[in-house]
This record gives structure tokens, sequence and C-alpha cells, in this order.
């Protein structure tokens, strides 16, 4: 898949000996970039690395997001940059590699390799598709996933759910809210169950065998099937959402089951089973909306900066006791 790039800004910790931060972030999206800015604000020493592939960049206009709604998502993403900049946030653009554990805190690997205190993973997550022709293409305009983000847009219109898992059913049914015309292709297939398929039946929800190609425009979809061709104005599809973790997982995250798949497993705060590593946003958090991505963002944030205080607060408090003895 192709899109562009968000604007990107110098490039930090270049050069032999690492720069040190308290809080590395990695990954700049909604929620690395809200993090990013509360820390910024607490006065804390912050970069964020980002390699610039937020997972709504194929997505024209955002909705949902109370005093942004319509926006770019990557005008919101260029935003907020601009605001964690002025409170002395620092950005490089590029891949961690790794983050490794060394003496009081973290080593990130990358192109930037940077020394930090603590660590918030904001990497997102990535949707797979199913492999149709011609659906990678129509992502995020034609072919969407959440009814509560581009229903609105195309409410009473024709539309139809690419069916990929009996969870196929909830987006089903819910889109049926905004379209008496709904058709659902590859339900059986895909293992909705026969009570489902009647309550389909009751609601006028459509079944239609598997899509086997998908073709044309925004407003005037083409969907293929075994039994021949059917109009729609948009596409919603059960992408498959695949966090990515990589690094939590090199690190030795704990993981925990949710309904819609395995994330690691984080507290309250947000913090991993590795002291000083959180995970924040879609990594963590499969069904989070911008939103959602941000206010996680912002919490974690001012639990980082808790952590931060007791450890300088013990800090202070042993180096006192060491001048008594
Ligand atoms: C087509 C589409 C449309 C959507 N529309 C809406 C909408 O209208 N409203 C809404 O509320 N939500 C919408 N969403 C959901 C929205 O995209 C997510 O809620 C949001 O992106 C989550 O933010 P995040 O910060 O967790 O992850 P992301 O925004 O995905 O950001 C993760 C960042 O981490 C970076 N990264 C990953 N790995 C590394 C690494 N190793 N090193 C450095 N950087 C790394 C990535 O490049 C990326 O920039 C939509 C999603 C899709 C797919």
């Amino acid at each position: 898949m192709t899109a562009p790039s968000p604007n990107r800004t110098q490039p930090t910790g270049s050069g032999s000996a690492p720069r040190s931060f308290d809080i590395g972030i990695v990954g700049g999206g909604a929620a690395g970039l809200s993090a990013a800015l509360m820390l910024g604000r607490a006065r804390r020493s912050v970069v964020v690395i980002d390699s610039g592939r937020p997972r709504n960049r194929f997505a024209p206009h955002m909705h949902g997001v109370l005093g942004h709604d319509g926006r770019p998502p990557l005008e919101l993403l260029a935003r907020g940059r601009a605001e964690a900049r002025g409170y002395g946030v620092e950005f490089a653009e590029g891949e961690v590699s790794a983050v490794e554990r060394v003496a009081g805190g973290f080593l990130l690997r990358g192109a930037h390799e940077v020394l930090v205190r603590r660590v918030v993973v904001a990497t997102g997550l990535v949707d797979e598709l199913p492999a149709i022709p011609g659906l990678e293409a129509m992502w995020g305009t034609s072919a969407v996933a959440c009814p509560y983000c581009d229903g609105w847009e195309v409410r009473d219109r024709p539309l139809g759910v690419i069916a990929t898992s009996p969870m196929s059913r909830n987006q089903a049914q819910l889109l049926r809210q905004w379209t008496e015309d709904l058709t659902v292709f590859g339900a059986v297939e895909a293992g909705i169950p026969e009570a489902e398929l009647r309550a389909f039946a009751m609601r006028g929800i459509r079944v239609a065998p598997p899509a086997t190609e998908v073709s044309g425009r925004l407003g005037a979809v083409r969907v293929s099937t075994a039994e021949g061709e059917h109009r729609v104005d948009r596409l919603f599809v059960g992408a498959r959402p695949r966090p990515v973790d990589a690094l939590l997982s090199h690190l030795g995250c704990d993981t925990q089951q949710t309904p819609m798949g395995t994330v690691v497993a984080t507290d309250d705060s947000g913090q991993t089973s590795v002291k000083g590593v959180w995970a924040v946003g879609n990594v963590a958090d499969l069904k989070a909306l911008v939103p959602m991505a941000l206010g996680a963002g912002v919490h974690t944030a001012t639990q980082i900066n808790i952590s931060l205080l007791e450890e300088e607060i013990a800090r202070a408090l042993a180096s006192d006791a060491s001048r008594e003895d």
C-alpha cells in the first residue's frame, strides 16, 4: 500500500554517542503525539521517533473526533507535532528496530539511537485485508472498516460488507442502522451461524456469495461474485487487526487475549509487564479510535511523569540518607 507521508521534522540523536532523554516515544500517531504533548508540557525531555505510517493515512477525512470532525487525519498529526514541538519535544524520522534494557533505562536502536529513562510504544496496528483483487487500492476511500467513522456519509445508500469471520455479523448488524440497502458478501463462508443469518433476513440484510473482485470508484463500487455483479456505494470490510508489537514481544512483555485478538497486557496506567515500558493506542487496544488513542496518550503521560517523579524523590531521599551516614 502507498500513501502520502506526513511532513517530517529534524532528525535527532545521530552521531557516535547517543543523546539522553527522559522519555522516548516510538510512534508519532494520535497516541504517541498526545503523550508527547503532555510530557513536554510537564517539562520532561521527550523524543518521538516515527516511521510515518499512521493507520488512517489512507483516509481523506476523519470523523467522530470532537473539534476536528471531517479534518484530514494527517493534518491533525501535523498540528500535534507543531504543538508538541512548542514545548520542546524533539522529533526524528525513522524506524526503531529494537529496545534494549541498559543501566538506568533503555537504548532505542535504529536510525536514531537514544538513551531514555522510560519508553512509550505507540506503534499502532496494521489492518490485514482479505486477498480480494482490487480491494487494497480502495482501502480508506471506497472500502473502510468502521461504521461510526464512515457510516453517516453513506446513510441510506446501497452498502456492502465483506465478511471475513463470524465477527462480521456485528459489523453488518451495526451498519444496518445507517441503511436499509445492505448486502453481506461471503457471510456463510465466513462462518456466520445459521441463527445470525436468520436475524439478517428478519432485518432485511441480504446475503451474497464471497466477493471475487472489486472495482470502480467512490460511490460506484462493483463487487463481482460467482453469481454475478453487485453495485454498492461503499464497502465495509472485516479487516484483521495485527498489532505492531515486535518491540514489545522482543522485550518479553506479557500478552492478553481480547475478543479482537491477542495484545500486550498493560496495567491501568498503560505500563506493560516490563517496568519502564508503556504501550498505548492501537498497539495495546485494537478497538481504539482517534479520541480513545488521544485520551490514552494523555493518561499514560501523566502516569509516566509520576513514575519519574517518584524515582526522583527516592533518589533525593537516598542521597540525604547517605549524607547522614
Ligand atoms: C481507513 C481508516 C479510517 C479511519 N477513520 C477513523 C475516523 O474517522 N475516526 C477515528 O476516530 N478513527 C479512525 N480510524 C482509526 C485510527 O486510524 C486509529 O484510531 C489511530 O490511528 C490510532 O492511533 P495510534 O497512535 O495508536 O496508531 P497510528 O496512528 O497507526 O500511529 C502509529 C505510528 O507508529 C509508527 N511506527 C510503527 N512502528 C514503528 C517503529 N518500529 N519505529 C518508529 N515508528 C513506528 C507508524 O509509522 C505510525 O506513524 C481509521 C482507521 C482506518 C484504517
